[in-house]
């Protein structure tokens, strides 16, 4: 008889969705997870009366008109939750006191951009248009009548054969590039400064159609208890979480990986497994780099490695109801003795804080 087991390495938000919807087919899963709680770095943390949540500031497919919906849906994150839609994605604040306000509307965005920098029209309009080539991308679902649905598709391939090439225009295009066509040094360092410079710009003019679109709503509560609502999803379908447990190795038999060993030494076997940890670590540790291609192998020996992001959540004792709800750049003294020694920091003052 098949083994119809499967051991599922990490309670993030992969591991839990795998264990998910391995349970509504039937699977018998478990997860080892090496920390003490579901989430990866989909969490939230106490201390002293404050939330520190550093993660999810907005999760697309927020509305239950798009596609993705239904999987929020599936997992246990949607059901119940409020998004709020920003109508505000972001303030930057420049030391010269001025005010760059990224809307969420596409048209206000346009409107604002060219009268804080007219001689950027160019490359503002250049920016609108490619948010407004993304606007369209509207993922079809299972749960769309059928007609809908190959409405959607057609839809999506009509973009992808008259757009195709302004696409990987934009693909090929990191924001560090990007930004050094505007004249205007504020609007420059703000557009560099709101995700990462080596970011592809897609992925800018992608987040910027959501947020128009109402799709990328922040969810009420942050980020732990939407780890915590799937993880409750995943147990409740009868899944088995054990916490506090470090895979070191993937058992392999004949090519096939047919358990794990943890730190403890402990082994534990099934008829499969997956690995939702990292991939560096999946493939050169768990399964010591030996099932790997040139191909899989290239990336993580010859692409720039990500520059890492060190997340300081600072709690403040005052009312932020007056303030934007994010801004990045914002200006305030680091110390009452220092005056006006500016301190550069992505303020975010969502519901959650
Ligand atoms: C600062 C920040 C902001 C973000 N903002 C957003 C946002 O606004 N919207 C959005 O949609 N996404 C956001 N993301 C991205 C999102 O949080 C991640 O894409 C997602 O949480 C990744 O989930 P994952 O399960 O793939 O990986 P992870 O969350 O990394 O989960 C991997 C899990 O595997 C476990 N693990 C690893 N190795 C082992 C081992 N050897 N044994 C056992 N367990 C192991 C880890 O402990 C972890 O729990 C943000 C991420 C960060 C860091």
């Amino acid at each position: 008889m098949k083994d119809n087991s499967i051991i599922i390495i990490g309670a993030g938000f992969a591991g839990l969705s795998a264990g998910i919807y391995a349970r509504m087919n039937g699977y018998n899963t478990q997860i080892f997870e090496m920390h003490d709680s579901p989430g990866g770095l989909c969490t939230a943390w106490k201390r002293k009366g404050y939330t520190i949540d550093g993660c999810i500031h907005w999760l697309v497919g927020s509305s239950p008109r798009s596609g993705m919906y239904r999987y929020w849906e599936e997992v246990g994150i949607a059901r119940g939750r409020e998004f709020i839609n920003m109508d505000e994605y972001m303030r930057y604040e420049s030391a010269d006191g001025r005010t760059i306000i990224f809307y969420a509307n596409v048209d206000r965005l346009e409107k604002h951009l060219m009268e804080f920098s007219p001689q950027d029209a160019k490359p503002i309009r250049d920016l609108i248009q490619g948010i407004r080539m993304c606007l369209g991308f509207d993922q079809p679902s299972e749960s769309d009548p059928l007609l809908k649905r190959l409405q959607k598709i057609l839809k999506l391939g009509l973009i992808l054969v008259t757009r195709g090439r302004e696409m990987r225009k934009w693909m090929n295009l990191s924001v560090a590039e990007f930004v050094m066509r505007f004249k205007d040094p504020v609007l420059r360092e703000a557009l560099r400064e709101m995700w990462f410079p080596e970011f592809s710009m897609f992925f800018m003019l992608f987040t910027f159609a959501y947020l128009h679109n109402r799709n990328a709503g922040y969810p009420i509560g942050g980020s732990l208890p939407m780890s915590l609502a799937m993880a409750r999803r995943y147990t409740d379908l009868g899944g088995i979480i054990h916490y506090d447990r470090r895979v070191e190795k993937i058992l392999v038999k004949e090519d096939k990986a047919v358990g794990i060993r943890l730190a403890d030494g402990s082994e534990h076997r099934s008829g499969q497994v997956i690995s939702a940890a990292d991939g560096h670590t999946t493939i050169f540790k768990m399964l010591e780099g030996k099932y790997v291609d040139k191909k899989t192998r290239e990336p993580y020996e010859k692409w720039p490695v990500f520059q890492p992001l060190l997340f300081v959540g600072v709690g403040v004792n005052r009312s932020f109801a007056d303030e934007a709800q994010n801004s990045l750049r914002h200006e305030f003294p680091s110390t009452p003795a220092d005056g006006n020694r500016v301190c550069s920091a992505e303020q975010n003052t969502g519901p959650h804080f």
